[in-house]
């Protein structure tokens, strides 16, 4: 028998610097590398465990959750094998099918597929469009009391706490204020903020709060956390009367192995990142300010900006690709010859990029260079 060669390497990330955002919040630090490394042994975190991942001693799973908890100001944490499975662990412990939620408009899509597996509506709560696509914490309320009126009960309320298109920031603690406040259960997406900003679940007044490993917490993943207020323990961590000590919502055990490994390695280094959290957006804002320097590029979304995943409108390079002999590819090709990956490959019309975690001087040299690949080619008309 012959196989095919997967061709089963990588090296952009040693190469080139990367401006995709779904990847710049998920490099590994070092000491997770070896991590890595060291559990990929099999099923390699279940030395030392008596039936439950969340009380292994040994890695200390236990002392780690117990950390991450404090760090989210949750009562109760599981990790799960990402966002959407930590969404889907919600919905379907606390609704029924048939029941309708509220969501933003800048909802992930795993968002709407978790919800459509448990058999939910879903009411959307517009964004205000073009440009700005903000989520109104005003309208939230307002559309929310409206469903409230229509429906009777409102099982669950989700807000994306920074959404994957234009890097928008929303007001979780409002938001978690009129939920409770309306007594209907609030979920904060917090896939791109976990790892990356403070998230203070309790006093935010949130009830769920859900994070990426791979996405923004320095874990090689698949992982996800879910964090929850004491009230849902009973619902969310209830145990099988078969199997007494596995809880049947985790399926009994979650994400095991590297993937568990990595993100306890790297959470010192994710909590002393988030303390810089401040001096990031600044960076980020200051890479926006210069691209926008550059006439026919300008960033969208709410300015200035409040994350590193920000996006631009780019009418300039779409012009340039109508003569350019390489259409479209000129930018990726231009940008890849300067050992700048992470833009689609093909798209001129706009796109979204994230320096997190560049130095100044590699977010100067990617603007350096986009200014440069403008004026070169702009002549060629
Ligand atoms: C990436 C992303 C997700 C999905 O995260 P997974 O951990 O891969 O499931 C969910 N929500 C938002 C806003 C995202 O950006």
């Amino acid at each position: 028998m012959e196989f095919n060669d997967y061709n089963v390497t990588r090296d952009l990330e040693r190469k080139n610097l990367n401006l995709n955002p779904l990847q710049r919040g998920g490099v590994l630090p070092r000491e997770s590398r070896e991590a890595l490394h060291d559990f990929g042994d099999g099923y390699s975190v279940c030395d030392y465990c008596s039936g439950r991942l969340d009380e292994i001693a040994k890695p200390s799973i236990c002392g780690f959750l117990e950390d991450l908890s404090k760090f989210l100001n949750v009562d109760h944490v599981r990790t799960t094998h990402g966002a959407r499975e930590s969404k889907f662990t919600v919905m379907h412990s606390i609704c029924q099918p048939g029941d309708v939620i509220v969501v933003d408009g800048n909802a992930h899509y795993t968002t709407h597929l978790a919800a459509e597996r448990a058999g939910l509506e879903i009411i959307e709560v517009p964004n205000s469009g073009y440009p700005e696509f903000r989520i109104d914490m005003d309208i939230y309320e307002t559309t929310l009391k409206n469903a409230i009126d229509e429906y009777g009960e409102i099982k669950l309320a989700v807000l994306t706490h920074v959404d994957g298109d234009y890097g928008n920031l929303t007001d979780a603690n409002t938001f978690g204020n009129f939920c409770n406040k309306l007594g209907v259960p609030s979920l904060l997406n917090c896939a791109y903020s976990m790892g990356r900003l403070p998230i203070d679940a309790k006093s935010w007044n949130i009830d769920f709060v859900v994070g990426s490993g791979h996405k923004s917490m320095a874990a090689s993943g698949p992982i996800g956390v879910l964090g929850m207020k004491d009230e849902w323990a009973d619902i969310l961590l209830k145990r099988s009367p078969r199997h007494i000590k596995k809880e049947v919502e985790m399926l009994g055990c979650t994400s095991r192995g590297a993937p568990i490994a990595t993100l306890m390695a790297s959470f010192p280094h994710v909590v002393n990142r988030v303390k810089n959290w401040n001096e990031e957006v600044k960076l980020s804002r200051l890479f926006v300010s210069k691209l926008e320097k550059i006439e026919g590029i300008f960033q969208i979304g709410i300015k200035p900006t409040e994350h590193d995943l920000v996006r631009f409108d780019t009418p300039i390079l779409n012009e340039i690709s109508k003569f350019h002999p390489r259409k479209g590819f000129f930018l990726y090709e231009e940008l890849k010859s300067r050992n700048i990956a992470g833009i689609k490959r093909g798209q001129t019309e706009w796109f979204k990029c994230s320096t997190y975690g560049m130095s100044k001087e590699q977010r100067d040299y990617i603007a350096d260079a986009f200014l440069e690949i403008v004026e070169k080619n702009g002549q060629l008309k």
